[in-house]
């Protein structure tokens, strides 16, 4: 056979498998067969090039990465759907159809939560897939779209136009792993699979979207050129047969059984792939859904019937709060197991402080649970007719659980927060910020690597990468003796980064890289830093009275003590890096004042910044020279009060010359 009809041979037979496995969730083919099949095509593609077809399956992730959405107006709008809560709700709207249209059927359909797309096809070929957005104009996502596998990339039928709708979402299974890999590499977490999913697919880059395993099921036709339906369900038989997945439905047309289905397809959520956030009930017959047609936003032969999130009581055994990664307290209480809303439930969040203080949550508590669109569970009021005598009320530890050091409310009141510099719980996260590349850049130290070193217990603070050795970084995975030896000399160069990156690494809270190079420009070495008094903190331009009170809070703490001695055992520079020309006036405030003869206010103020100063309009405490030229007013007044020096202009010229 020759190149091009093998080439052929393999994107056609792969297609069919890849529709059977993504699609009718039926393969016919071994993992193995198709991936080595792939590969095969890949090879030929790589050898001719000039043969790569744009329905070929190795082009699902083509496109490079975009710099920004485009916009694309719908033809056919995307509406909203009505809301209802209750089977008399149902019974209403179908009594509202019968009304105006007689006999009614009704389609039943799980209403996905998801994000809802338009596919456009012309001529049977995928051209452009778009987000919602307001219903009428969204976000042209196509190239994530064309990652989906369960998408077809080219139809049987080349209808000149044809757009459906369906909605996009992350299998629950793929959002737990997800989940749990982010939690290893120490990235937030996504709340839900919903959150996961727009996520993905608002990915500039096809190739994060392309491993995110979104998947579809379509439940709308939009537009078809060419074609004529009766039916809703005539509709979905025909996307199906073009190789699409479409939704689940069901056909009926009494009320009772409309409203039974809903109960039905309720009980079932724990066996479908996706989310379920209610159940869609629409009138099947176009023509008749043209008949009553639409509101502004809303058709009005269609609803949503949302499903009350279950609750159940239970127990509490104990309130228990945990240090997240960044140091934050959460409480949580334990229950004695319950089944809800198709999980067995141990555990519900308890968010924080004043959540407990304010529902009066106890030990002993009989509490009602429920789950609401997010994975963990959320108590919604304490039963207190079932509380048992002798309860006490819940007092919120003082000291981390972890390691015991002081907690702090953060200055906007709403988390409580542990100070330990050292806390075990958030030594991931520190360690990577510590070397990160604005903070210490060590290079081959990253997050994945610094959770093995936790693992295997051989780093507990910041301070003791500076004593591993290359045979102990050898030893971890996917890390042979070359990389070991280039960590440990990345490392060791991290020592000499000097002093503002490493007030920046050490994560104080308020001190960002900005602070650290004030901080070092106006101490000059941690020493003089660690016996500043917070009002001299204060004292200091940008240094706030909350930030002051967090540094002065962190270096009385005996873990940054033991933390800072073990760094100056290791030899990491606590000095300010020597001040190159850039920096002469590192940490000064100048104020002009009178007219200059040699420059203008503006290439004054320019020279002054080019050299790490700042130009101020106002004297104060904090101005470091007040530089006066001819007839200077007010200004040099206020300098004499308040003892500030004074420049002239030709002594401020010598000082820029030096
Ligand atoms: P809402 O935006 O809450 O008014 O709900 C309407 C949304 O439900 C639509 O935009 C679709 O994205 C989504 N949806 C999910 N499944 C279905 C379905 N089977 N039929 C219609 N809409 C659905």
């Amino acid at each position: 056979m020759d190149y091009k009809s093998e080439m052929k041979t393999l994107r056609e037979t792969l297609s069919e498998a890849g529709y059977r496995y993504y699609v009718l969730d039926d393969p016919t083919m071994e993992d193995y067969e198709y991936d080595r099949l792939l590969r095969r095509l890949e090879e030929l593609e790589a050898a001719h090039p000039e043969e790569i077809t744009p329905d070929s399956p190795t082009q699902r992730v083509g496109g490079a990465a975009l710099e920004s959405f485009t916009q694309v107006t719908h033809p056919v709008p995307l509406e909203s759907l009505q809301d209802v809560f209750s089977p008399e709700e149902v019974e209403e709207f179908a009594r509202r159809m019968e009304e105006a249209l007689g006999t009614v059927a009704y389609s039943i359909e799980p209403k996905v939560d998801g994000l809802s797309v338009a596919l456009e096809y012309r001529d049977g070929v995928f051209v452009q897939g778009a987000t919602r957005g307001d219903g009428r104009v969204g976000e042209d996502v196509t190239e994530n779209l064309r990652t989906i596998k369960s998408i077809p990339i080219t139809l049987p039928d080349r209808l000149p136009r044809l757009i459906v709708r369906g909605e996009v979402f992350m299998p629950k299974n793929v959002f737990h792993k997800l989940n749990r890999q982010r939690e290893e590499n120490g990235e937030a977490l996504f709340a839900n699979p919903r959150n996961a999913a727009a996520g993905s697919l608002r990915q500039l880059d096809p190739k994060v979207c392309a491993k995110r395993l979104l998947d579809i099921r379509v439940f709308n036709l939009q537009l078809a050129e060419g074609r004529t339906f009766a039916s809703h369900s005539e509709t979905l038989e025909y996307i199906a047969s073009q190789g699409f997945r479409t939704i689940p439905h069901k056909v009926l047309d009494r009320v009772e059984d409309v409203n039974a289905e809903i109960v039905r397809l309720g009980d079932s959520r724990e066996e479908l792939p996706f989310d379920m956030d209610g159940a869609v009930v629409k009138v099947n017959s176009l023509s008749e859904r043209a008949a009553v047609g639409s509101t502004a936003k809303c058709p009005r032969w269609a609803i949503a019937y949302k499903y009350p999130p279950e609750q159940k009581p239970s127990r509490v055994l104990e309130i228990v709060v945990q240090v997240g990664r960044t140091g934050v307290l959460t409480p949580k209480v334990v229950v004695e197991p319950v089944r809800l809303a198709g999980t067995t439930v141990t555990n519900a969040t308890l968010h924080n402080q004043d959540f407990i203080e304010e529902k009066d949550i106890r030990v002993g508590d009989t509490v009602v649970l429920q789950k609401a669109g997010e994975i963990i569970p959320e108590v919604v009021e304490v039963l207190r007719d079932l509380r048992p005598e002798n309860t006490e009320p819940y007092r919120f530890p003082k000291l981390c659980p972890v390691c015991g050091a002081p907690v702090v409310r953060d200055e906007d009141g709403a988390a409580i927060r542990c100070t330990g510099a050292e806390c075990p719980a958030q030594l991931h996260r520190n360690l990577t910020h510590f070397a990160s590349r604005d903070a210490m850049d060590i290079d081959g130290v990253g997050p994945a690597v610094i959770k093995q070193l936790i693992d295997k217990e051989l780093v507990k603070t910041p301070a003791d990468l500076y004593f591993l050795t290359a045979d102990q970084l050898a030893d971890l995975e996917r890390m042979g003796k070359k990389s070991a030896r280039n960590a440990v000399d990345a490392i060791a160069a991290s020592k000499d980064r000097g002093l503002e990156r490493l007030l920046y690494a050490l994560g104080i809270r308020q001190v960002g890289q900005k602070a650290g190079k004030i901080l070092a420009a106006h101490f000059g070495s941690f020493d003089a830093l660690a016996q500043a008094t917070e009002e001299e903190l204060t004292a200091i331009d940008d240094v706030g009275g909350i930030t002051a009170a967090y540094i002065r809070k962190w270096l009385e703490n005996p873990q940054s003590k033991h933390l800072i001695s073990r760094l100056k055992e290791a030899c990491v520079s606590m000095e300010a890096a020597r001040q190159s020309a850039g920096e002469q006036f590192k940490g000064m405030t100048f104020v002009l004042t009178g007219a200059l003869e040699k420059f203008t206010r503006d290439e004054a103020a320019a020279l002054i910044e080019a050299r790490g100063g700042k130009a101020s309009g106002s004297v104060s405490k904090k101005t470091t020279y007040v530089v006066a030229g001819e007839n200077a007013g007010s200004k040099l007044r206020k300098a004499g009060e308040l003892g500030i020096p004074v420049l002239t202009e030709d002594e401020f010229a010598a000082m820029l010359a030096e």
